[in-house]
């Protein structure tokens, strides 16, 4: 019997191995990862540089607080800050995707002094109180209304963005591609939008990056399709490959000074190995090219399929949205197929591979959707 609080609902298979885009379960069945566990999985599972760098790290020191030097921080800083092209942001690290929203907005409202925040619709931003509360509902419940500070705004809508921003607001909070939201792309001018109205009324746009961002949609961030810079930028999810850590990029407009902000675990050195690593491994392996180009390859085979209502995304952050619900789909995929793949909602299947995924892999997807999408439309 299971001794767990059981608010997963959980499918009978346990994966004990993974190397690159493929995972095996306990009796040695493979299967194609093409979800990576919510996004997570940016490089690749045992990618062997990042196996070596961990491991290296674990028989050096695992963890110290940051009272210390830990120069490892700085090199990811570093690094960071050359890949995603914001090289005079400051980082600050902490341990997931809420941890990083609610330090951005905490960050905002110590800017301004202001406390009213600007969410959209169908927006997800995490579990913690303040993450929560700029979440557009979805299947998540705040259980007292912590949102008394956020209103929302219709999503891509600029006519409400105009006039909704006014100079009481602390921050504006978005996804540059809402993922748990059905991977809606934010238009150019929505964005662009935002950032002028930020800028009139004293307001800080924050760009919540912790799934579409890390090199997932063809440039380290999506926003940067829409060439507008942020005042603070979350992350999380690919930027470990599984090891947890989370963090904000911060415009050199705000001022640090001791105990703004604070953590325990946050930049510890396993966690600041895995994140150098994966920074290595992107850069080495051109893997944001690489997602740039498997993920057109891999529209344009879903686009020739056809047989879907919409289809949305950038790079390999991929929404194909159907008519029907994608339960008995997603099923036949991940039993009949062998493959992994995500939801949005009940009718979007949602695809979040590793940014390494190859031509061969995107095949075996297509063939696989192209057999059951023929089935379902006779
Ligand atoms: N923000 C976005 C856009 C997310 O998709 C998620 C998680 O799915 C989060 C924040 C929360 O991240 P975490 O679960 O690491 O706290």
């Amino acid at each position: 019997m299971s001794h767990l609080f059981d608010v997963y609902p959980l499918y009978d298979i346990e994966p004990v191995k993974a190397r690159g885009s493929y995972l095996w379960d306990q009796h040695g069945t493979e299967y194609l990862d093409l979800y990576g566990g919510h996004a997570v999985i940016s490089v690749g599972h045992c990618h062997p540089y990042y196996v070596d760098m961990l491991t290296r790290q674990l028989n050096a020191i695992s963890f110290y607080s940051n009272s210390v030097k830990i120069s490892l921080q700085e090199e990811l800083a570093e690094k960071l800050g050359e890949l995603s092209g914001y090289p005079d942001y400051r980082l600050f690290l902490c341990n997931s995707g809420a941890e990083a929203n609610e330090n951005a907005l905490k960050l905002a409202s110590f800017h301004n002094g202001r406390t009213k925040v600007i969410s959209f619709t169908k927006s997800f931003h995490g579990r913690t109180a303040g993450a929560v509360a700029a979440t557009d509902n979805l299947s998540i419940v705040a259980p007292v209304n912590y949102n008394k500070h956020v209103t929302f705004l219709p999503f891509n809508d600029v006519d409400s963005a105009e006039n909704g921003i006014t100079d009481e607001v602390c921050a504006v909070i978005v996804e540059g591609i809402q993922g748990v939201g059905g991977i809606q792309v934010c238009s150019d001018e929505f964005l662009q939008t935002l950032r002028r109205k930020c800028d009139e009324t004293g307001a800080i746009l924050i760009l919540d990056s912790v799934q579409c961002g890390y090199g997932r949609t063809g440039k380290f961030f999506s926003h940067q399709f829409s060439g507008i810079d942020p005042d603070i930028i979350s992350m999380a999810k690919g930027m470990g490959n599984g090891f947890p850590i989370g963090g904000i990029l911060i415009s050199p407009k705000f001022k640090a000074s001791y105990g703004l902000l604070g953590t325990t675990f946050g930049g510890n050195h396993l966690a600041c190995a895995a994140g150098v690593a994966v920074l290595d491994i992107m850069k080495n392996e051109n893997l944001i090219g690489n997602a740039a180009e498997i993920g057109d390859y891999l529209m344009d085979g879903i686009k020739e399929i056809g047989g879907y209502k919409e289809l949305r995304g950038r790079g390999l952050m991929i929404g194909i949205e159907f008519d029907f619900p994608v339960k008995d789909l997603r099923n036949k995929l991940l039993f009949e197929h062998k493959m992994f793949t995500g939801v949005a909602g009940t009718s979007t299947i949602r695809l979040l591979p590793s940014l390494a995924l190859g031509k061969k892999e995107a095949d075996m997807f297509l063939e696989a959707l192209r057999k059951e999408v023929s089935v379902t439309s006779l």
